[in-house]
């Protein structure tokens, strides 16, 4: 139980402000959402439109858009009438570009602040979200810090990041805007935990947006974003994610959920169970647990799924999913609900665990 493992009552991510992404609710104990953003040019609405349907399709329930320029805005204004998942426009240097944005139908904006230049721009857009009601993401970035912090000897980089993050929610807020969603992003896990568990303890109302960033190629990446998550998601800290990637962002989303899902923090796909295989093994089970985990992404019920290579292990953990295969000498025990079906050749394993997924669970 995660709330045990934290030591605490209340999880931090119940305590913060919750503010609302269109109708997706971020923050206030809210489900961890998943983001993740288009590679595709705002300018063609029809190609960025394709991209958030795949993704909503695999998940995803907050996209970004690039807005670079001015030209952008009229096809993020089809986007956003046109999209099934709330967009938000992400905006760097021109704050002109933000408040048109604001105005086109963004659900939220995301700025840093550090490059938008003086308070009087940033205000103009914190005015344009108030005047929209959508929440913006500050979103402070190791690589882009505000020049006068980057300077300072005496701090650490984590230190840096907060610095900067806190002293902008503050002007947010004292400018009388709240409906903020805060990231401050680093390539490195160590600073990524640090970073954040410090924000966490120093400005526990505002939601926390988590993410690695260019954590790298999916591999490398992969690993150091859910190393970093993993840990901050068990302390309760983080209320919306984006695991990037330099890859397609349908690779992305995914990974995202295999990661809420491994924690026991949210489900949405079915859970495969399948064991490493040793010497005991006497089917081809790497083949079959793949083809079980390809047709399985048809599958929508949130199902377990065991695969499993001999009898050592494999009753067992094939009882206590709510279906399985336990593989003996070139067969499969099919086992539902914890009662054993029937005994198949190897070749038929995968075909009769679907007819019954199918019968059982659709
Ligand atoms: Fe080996 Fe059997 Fe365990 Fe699989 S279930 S790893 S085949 S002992």
């Amino acid at each position: 139980d995660l709330r045990t493992s934290a030591g605490t009552s209340a999880l931090p991510r119940e305590l913060t402000h919750q503010v609302h992404v269109g109708k997706v609710a971020v923050g206030g104990g809210a489900p961890v959402s998943v983001q993740s953003m288009c590679t595709t040019k705002t300018t063609d609405p029809v190609s960025t439109l394709a991209q958030i349907g795949e993704l909503a399709q695999l998940g995803c329930e907050i996209v970004r858009v690039a807005i670079p320029h001015a030209d952008a805005l009229d096809g993020f204004a089809e986007t956003c009438a046109g999209s099934p998942i709330p967009v938000v426009a992400d905006i760097h240097f021109d704050h002109k570009l933000a408040i048109e944005a604001a105005r086109r139908g963004a659900s939220g904006l995301r700025i840093n602040p550090g490059n938008i230049g003086s308070f009087d721009r940033v205000d103009a857009v914190i005015d344009a979200a108030g005047e929209a009601g959508i929440p913006i993401r500050i979103g402070v970035n190791a690589g882009s810090l505000d020049k006068d912090i980057d300077a300072r000897d005496d701090l650490t980089q984590p230190q840096k990041l907060v610095q900067s993050a806190v002293s902008f929610v503050r002007h947010f807020e004292e400018r009388g805007f709240s409906d903020i969603v805060l990231s401050a992003k680093v390539h490195d896990v160590p600073s990524t935990i640090l970073t954040n568990r410090e924000l966490s303890r120093v400005l526990p109302h505002v939601p926390l947006h988590l993410g690695v960033t260019e954590a790298g190629t999916v591999r490398q990446g992969t690993v150091k974003n859910v190393s970093a998550l993993s840990v901050l998601l068990s302390e309760g800290i983080g209320d919306t994610m984006r695991l990037s990637l330099t890859a397609p962002p349908q690779e992305e989303v995914p990974v995202a959920w295999e990661l809420l899902q491994s924690l026991g923090m949210r489900r949405r796909t079915p859970e495969l169970v399948s064991c490493p295989t040793c010497g005991r093994c006497q089917v081809n089970l790497i083949e079959i647990a793949n083809e079980v985990e390809r047709r399985l992404q048809t599958v929508s019920a949130p199902i377990s799924v065991a695969v499993m290579g001999c009898v050592v292990n494999g009753p067992g953990e094939a009882r206590g999913a709510d279906i399985g295969v336990a593989c003996g000498r070139g067969t499969g025990l099919l086992i539902a609900g914890g009662e054993t079906l029937r005994k198949v050749p190897e070749e038929r394993i995968v075909d009769e665990l679907f007819e019954e997924i199918h019968e059982r669970f659709e």
